[in-house]
């Protein structure tokens, strides 16, 4: 994990959110890293900063014209497919030529895998391997001439 995702979770942590095993690993890395305990003091110095200003207090017509906006509803009548669609083309959908040409990649790719296994290559003969042998010369035992 990057530095800069532990900054988001010390961010977290002031705010009193973060569950107990993140806090685990975040003071795990804390104590190995003095670039994210100096975010985690400099965290603090501002919370603590900011806690001590002024309110700085809403002018009432500003609340007034907020309560005036209207809150969104759904419009009716719209099946799931539609809803499905328009999220599609929203957050998830890339452009048409990135698509295709990610299509083509993958299709590709698996074609030269597939002719890589099962190409002619494959079946020829093993190379040789050389194998040494060795033989020791032959040894007459007598039994103890002693005895
Ligand atoms: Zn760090």
């Amino acid at each position: 994990m990057s530095c800069d995702a532990y900054q988001e979770m010390v961010s977290v942590y002031i705010d009193y959110e973060l569950d107990d095993e993140s806090a685990r690993t975040l003071f795990g890395h804390l104590s190995a890293c003095a670039g994210c305990r100096q975010f985690l003091q400099k965290s603090l110095h501002f919370r603590t900063v900011a806690s001590l200003l002024p309110d700085p207090g809403v002018p009432p017509s500003l609340d007034r014209r907020a309560l005036a906006i209207p809150h969104a509803t759904p419009k009716k009548g719209r099946s799931f497919i539609a809803a499905f669609w328009r999220r599609w083309r929203e957050r998830i959908a890339v452009p048409l030529p990135a698509a295709a040409l990610a299509i083509t990649l993958l299709l590709l790719s698996t074609a030269v895998a597939i002719l890589r296994t099962a190409g002619p290559g494959q079946a020829a003969t093993p190379e040789p391997r050389v194998v040494y042998v060795m033989q020791l010369s032959p040894i007459e035992v007598h039994p103890n001439p002693s005895q």
